[in-house]
């Protein structure tokens, strides 16, 4: 059983399944891994994004970015992380070395992501137990 004792905002959580064809997430059942992290894991919402680097998850990060709320991305890289989401983030007035928490989740099994993500939520204060 999960018990969530945090008491400020959950974060978002976006997962980033580059097209939906990248062979960095074949290993991982992408629809297994985000229910379990939006049923079981202190989020406020999960979703499946199919390439957030394109103009239109541009887009979308600034219609859903906001002040207060850190988001966790499920991806490539963190450097590569940083690097693309930067201006999304800067025109929210959001600052994404501190709002993004990236984490590559690239060549994983659902659990192996599961688990990287669940101890991601760990280290930034979001109490599991
Ligand atoms: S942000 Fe990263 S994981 Fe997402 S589509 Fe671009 S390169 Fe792929």
């Amino acid at each position: 059983m999960v018990i969530i004792t945090m008491s400020s905002e959950k974060p978002a959580f976006i997962m980033c399944v580059c097209t939906g064809k990248c062979p960095g997430f074949e290993k991982m059942d992408i629809w297994d891994f985000i229910n379990t992290i939006r049923m079981v894991l202190p989020v406020k919402h999960g979703i499946i994004h199919p390439q957030l680097c394109e103009e239109d998850g541009d887009r979308y990060l600034e219609d859903v970015l906001r002040q207060g709320q850190k988001v966790f991305i499920g991806g490539c890289a963190p450097a590569m992380q940083y690097k693309l989401f930067r201006d999304a983030f800067e025109k929210r007035g959001l600052n994404v070395k501190t709002d993004l928490v990236p984490i590559d989740v690239r060549d994983m099994t659902t659990d192996e992501a599961i688990e990287k993500v669940t101890g991601e939520l760990k280290k930034n204060g979001y109490d599991i137990q």
